[in-house]
């Protein structure tokens, strides 16, 4: 649906001759949902873009620059101040648009725009070493924001930031020319085409050296950390315009021209580290220890994280906290402190250090460091866990705000206090405080609603008191990492000065003459901008109302490249409580296929989801809700007749195979299926030559001994061969009851196996009464067969796994592949690791469980030689959905072949359905991981 009119869709239909329309959104659902970022505010584009390389950038500012139409740049979506959306066009970098490249030593890395953070820091970490900038949001922020908002976090302060250790970077500007900073020829040719733009910036510099005042505000103000306006600093670090317009572009939020590529310096990342809850009576005794650590032993210490009484009170009662918490004084203050260092002794000499420096500090707990690794991750946790516990608490309905200010050290203790202050006198009573104090750097988090005038004139007046606090009172920051934005523009000039202000008004007219690079943002006229379009977070379900749309769920999601991610399906099911008549049915329609069909249920969202929500359960309760008297009955009756479903579906799939293997070849079949899947409607499943044949489970055992196990193999297992099973190899269940026996256990097959099934294939599909109805049936034969559990019992497929152990009762302990292998047969069986080099896919079921390290090891007991691709995640086979929506699992797995080395004929995992479309998509044919262990304990 295209709704555009006038220039817009002028320009519509002439990006759509140079970029596939695929990859440009008009329509309400997906101007909405990729529109959406996690700030508190909210803009709809008329026109999304995904761009994938440099030459498609350029093509459309380019364009837009020729139609005066405002552009906006998106990476992932996590900013906070309201700096990544727009009501124009936005450009958001393809997912796909992430290479890295480290140069041989690893001191340098270059990274395309939509490089995650955490990705790349993982891909350095086999050298020791990461990248600087180091926010809290690092495992879904992207390299692009990440420099263009000049992101920090607990660690980089104001030395490992992207400005500081920027080392080069390759700019799109607004008119779509190219400047490589690494490239002496580049250089030429831009200071040639774009004289004006050097010599501006350089001009700007000059005078900004001529003039003491502004040039001792400016190295001032970056003394400590700042993202409120320009990074004025390049004016006075460098004589280079070069180095200037590169260092202008870190934290220039889009405003300033488009990142291409980034080169960093990387920093060491420090095996040996000790971290220490100290907990003072109060926030100035903590503060004075702040100071002490900051200007006595700063090299000592890699961070101090300070958290204030309300902090701790928000997790106090969380599952795991440490009893103390709750006893603690009302004005105690936690200080999180971390050494790192290169080596044991020099992280005993650093503790020694820190203590030392803070023995005239009487603490409220005695001081204690700890290298224990489950000791500092909950450490760790605790800090982790502030921003949520106030989002996970708010009322339906309110949006969770998080500000981002820095004080000169100093002030530290009485700011805080004040800040303290101003929370009461507003009526914030659930305000608290958190954050990088070593750099005088706290985050407040608050919750606020903006549907009634009287809140947002209580939030007005809330800001306006801390913007002078901060900037005029302390000479503060009044943005320290998360940028300025819509958020702090009307405050930048109360910040800098009306001489820094006009500075960046020039930088901004030098860059973007006609300001249509993300204009209204760092810059803006209108002093109440921050008062405006504001996210309304309307109750939509309950599963996902606590949801803040900070985005961390959307690079796990297998349909992030297909349709939606889990933050889009709730911002467009929020978005659908204010829509009504053809409006909203047109919305739903497309829902239905983005957010309902291609969701893959796989839950990875809410492990990575600081709120703690499944989105894999709203979807399948939305398909739930769509199920008719009609479909309950089918549904019931299929569940009935168990066996007599999968022998049918056993004979068709054979019948198939057995076409393809004697009158039709592969490429036809694929074309046949293809045909009649699209005139059916795509209600046909697709064929694809991974398709297993059908197989009859044999159950054949032949030993008898004391020790007994249980095997109850699933639904799938039982129905479907191996994809693309070669006549010679065993069948599954004849490997396990075979490895079974060797390792000297009598093997216990349950009675009417041929009707039993764990219920998700009938509960992924919102079936749940049928699924728990399956779920009991099979509890009851398992609790026979194992003699109440007195025997051990093995299911051999994951996802079957997982789904047992949350519907059985705990006193029924089933064991899944990973867990059983380590438990009852590395013991007993004589591992011989083999050099052929094998790749092995954790499936989400196995991460969720725990166990993806064990599946790992198990994995590694076998071969020398393991991958593990990084870049894939849930496969997206979801069950069957890999056959009915086959395009889900082609997107989750398009990096998958590549990442497998070119020498590995092996591929194991441990879920027949994921492994179907494995082999499809990596060319490889997968099998249970009890395949490689049977080859390797022979
Ligand atoms: C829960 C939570 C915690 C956070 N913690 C921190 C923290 O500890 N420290 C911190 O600094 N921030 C933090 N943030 C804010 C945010 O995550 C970071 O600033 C992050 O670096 C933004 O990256 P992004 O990929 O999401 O960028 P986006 O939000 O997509 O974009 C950021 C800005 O960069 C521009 N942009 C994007 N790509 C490009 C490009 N290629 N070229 C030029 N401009 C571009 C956009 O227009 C926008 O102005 C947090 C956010 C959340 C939700």
């Amino acid at each position: 649906m295209n709704l555009l009119h006038g220039t817009y869709l002028d320009f519509y239909k002439d990006i759509t001759e140079i970029l596939p329309k695929e990859r440009v959104f008009t329509d309400p659902l997906h101007t909405l949902a990729y529109g959406t970022d996690a700030s508190f505010y909210r803009l709809i584009p008329k026109m999304v873009i995904w761009a994938q390389n440099a030459e498609e950038v350029s093509k459309i500012l380019k364009l837009s620059s020729s139609m005066s139409l405002p552009v906006v740049f998106r990476a992932a979506g996590t900013s906070l101040s309201g700096q990544a959306i727009t009501d124009s066009i936005l450009i958001v970098s393809s997912r796909d648009w992430n290479k890295v490249d480290i140069s041989d030593d690893a001191s340098l890395v270059t990274m395309q725009p939509s490089v995650v953070g955490a990705d790349v820091n993982s891909k350095l970490l086999p050298y020791g070493k990461k990248i600087g900038p180091d926010p809290a949001s690092i495992s879904a922020a992207m390299i692009g924001g990440i420099a263009a908002n000049n992101a920090s976090g607990m660690c980089c302060g104001i030395s490992d930031n992207s400005y500081k250790t920027m080392e080069s970077m390759r700019i799109i500007f607004h008119d779509g020319s190219e400047l490589d900073t690494a490239s002496k020829k580049s250089i030429k040719k831009f200071t040639e085409t774009h004289g004006s733009l050097v010599e501006g910036i350089k001009s700007l510099s000059l005078n900004v050296k001529k003039d003491k005042k502004l040039h001792n505000k400016i190295v001032r103000k970056f003394k400590i950390k700042n993202t409120c306006g320009y990074s004025l600093n390049a004016l006075v670090d460098f004589d280079d315009p070069i180095e200037m317009i590169s260092h202008l572009m870190i934290g220039s939020e889009g405003t300033l021209g488009f990142i291409k590529n980034i080169t960093y310096k990387t920093v060491p990342e420090y095996a040996d580290k000790a971290s220490a809850l100290m907990i003072f009576k109060n926030i100035k005794d903590a503060c004075d220890a702040v100071i002490k650590l900051k200007t006595q032993c700063k090299e000592n210490v890699t961070a101090a994280e300070i958290m204030d009484r309300t902090g701790l009170r928000s997790v106090e009662n969380k599952e795991g906290m440490p009893e103390f918490l709750k006893t603690l004084g009302n004005e105690a203050t936690a200080l999180l402190v971390e050494s790192r260092a290169t080596c044991k002794e020099e992280l005993d000499k650093n503790i020694e250090i820190i203590l030392e420096t803070l023995k005239d500090i009487t603490p409220e707990l005695p001081l204690h460091f700890t290298k224990k690794e489950e000791e500092y991750t909950l450490f760790w946790k605790i800090r982790k866990g502030l921003f949520p516990a106030v989002g996970a608490v708010r009322e339906a309905g309110t949006t969770v705000i998080i500000e981002d200010v820095a004080y000169p050290i100093e002030d530290l203790a009485e700011a805080t206090l004040e800040l303290q202050a101003m929370f009461k006198k507003h009526g914030y009573d659930e305000a608290l405080i958190f954050g990088h104090a070593l750099e005088g750097n706290l985050h407040f988090v608050f919750t606020q609603a903006f549907e009634e005038q009287k809140e947002i004139k209580r939030y007005e007046n809330f800001m306006a008191e801390v913007a002078n606090q901060v900037a005029v009172k302390y000479k503060g920051s009044l943005k320290a990492e998360h940028g300025t934005g819509r958020n702090m523009a009307p405050f930048v000039e109360l910040e800098w000065g009306t001489d820094a202000y006009d500075l960046m008004k020039s930088i901004k007219q030098i860059f973007d003459p006609k300001g249509l690079l993300n204009p209204g943002v760092i810059l803006n006229d209108d002093k109440s901008v921050h008062l405006k379009n504001f996210k309304m977070m309307p109750k939509a379900d309950e599963i996902v109302d606590k949801c803040i749309e900070c985005g961390f769920c959307e690079p796990t999601c297998p349909s992030n490249m297909l349709t939606l991610t889990p933050r889009q399906r709730t911002a467009a099911l929020r978005h659908m409580m204010s829509l009504s008549g053809n409006e909203l049915k047109e919305f739903k329609k497309q829902y239905q296929y983005d957010s309902i069909e291609t969701c893959a249920t796989c839950s990875l969202c809410s492990m990575s989801c600081p709120v703690d929500i499944d989105t894999g359960s709203l979807t399948k309760k939305l398909r739930s809700e769509q199920i008719g008297k009609l479909g309950h009955s089918i549904a019931g009756n299929m569940a009935e007749h168990y066996s007599g479903i999968l022998s049918a579906g056993r004979v068709a799939m054979s019948g198939v195979k057995w076409i393809n293997k004697k009158l039709i070849s592969n490429e036809v079949m694929t074309k046949m299926s293809t045909t009649l899947r699209t005139l059916s409607g795509d209600a046909l499943p697709l064929w694809t030559k991974s398709l297993p044949s059908g197989y009859k489970f044999r159950g054949k055992t032949t030993l008898k001994s004391e020790k007994k196990v249980v095997y109850f193999s699933s639904c799938i297992n039982r129905t479907m061969a191996n994809p693309s099973q070669n006549d010679d190899e065993l069948p599954l269940d004849v490997v396990i009851i075979g490895l079974l026996e060797r390792a000297g256990y009598e093997v216990i097959i349950p009675s009417n196996i041929e009707n039993l099934c764990c219920g998700m294939p009938f509960s992924s599909k919102g079936y749940t009464k049928e699924g728990k109805k399956k779920s009991k049936e099979l509890e009851d034969e398992l609790r026979i067969a194992s003699k109440n559990g007195e025997y051990p019992i093995l299911c051999d497929m994951s996802p079957c796994s997982k789904t047992i152990a949350s519907n059985f009762p705990k006193d029924l302990k089933v064991h899944d592949t990973v867990e059983f292998i380590l438990e009852f047969l590395a013991d007993k069986l004589e591992f011989k690791q083999t050099a052929e080099p094998i790749v092995i896919h954790t499936t989400c079921s196995t991460r969720k469980t725990g166990l993806a390290e064990k599946f790992e090891q198990i994995a590694r007991m076998c071969s020398e030689n393991v991958t593990v691709p990084t870049d894939v995640g849930c496969c997206g086979f979801a069950g069957d959905r890999g056959f009915t929506f086959p395009e889900l699992n082609r997107s989750a797995l398009r990096d998958l072949k590549s990442s497998i080395p070119s020498d590995v004929k092996y591929a194991f995992s441990t879920s027949k359905t994921c492994e179907i479309g494995l082999s499809e998509h990596s060319g490889i044919d997968y099998r249970s991981i009890f395949y490689l262990v049977d080859r390797c304990t022979k």
